[in-house]
């Protein structure tokens, strides 16, 4: 790479180590040409995912949307940040894991309805409702009649 300072190709490199917990590797280089010092770092290329929404444009995808999107479900309800990200982090390594690397903004609110039904049922139907636009008690009953099916499965494995 060129020095920032004279634009020459070569280097010495005097130090690497590990950078940003590990997920980079920050080496200082001494220019060959002038002499001066300057650092690099050298990270993985992350594949960017896209969105398509409903509309169907296209987006990179936030996280931090989706975070905000969980945080609003779980308002007032007793499930911690820290849960909320583990929940983010997992969504996006498996959209990631897809072999798409576009997926649709409802395959996003599927995962987001699968983790929140993990940690609060609550929150659950809060996000589902907002999600999948309820407009009628209908649309409740088939979400409640959903949770009463878990709640006898798990009753069943506990027996
Ligand atoms: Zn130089």
């Amino acid at each position: 790479m060129n020095c920032p300072y004279c634009s020459h190709g070569e280097q010495k490199v005097l130090d690497s180590r590990p950078a940003r917990d590990g997920d980079a590797i920050r080496r200082r280089r001494e220019c060959e040409g002038c002499g001066r010092r300057f650092t690099t770092f050298e990270e993985p290329e992350k594949p960017r995912l896209y969105v398509i929404k409903s509309d169907g444009s296209r987006q990179l995808f936030d996280r931090e949307k989706l975070l905000n999107s969980l945080l609003l479900a779980c308002g007032k309800r007793p499930v911690t940040a820290e849960r909320l990200e583990a929940a983010v982090v997992n969504i996006e390594r498996d959209l990631m894991d897809g072999a798409e690397l576009e997926v649709s903004s409802s395959d996003i609110g599927e995962k987001a309805m699968d983790e929140l039904f993990e940690l609060d049922s609550i929150a659950y139907i809060r996000y589902s409702s907002v999600y999948r636009a309820f407009d009628c008690p209908g649309d409740f009953a088939e979400i409640v009649r959903r949770m009463q099916k878990d709640a006898r499965k798990k009753r069943a494995t506990v027996v």
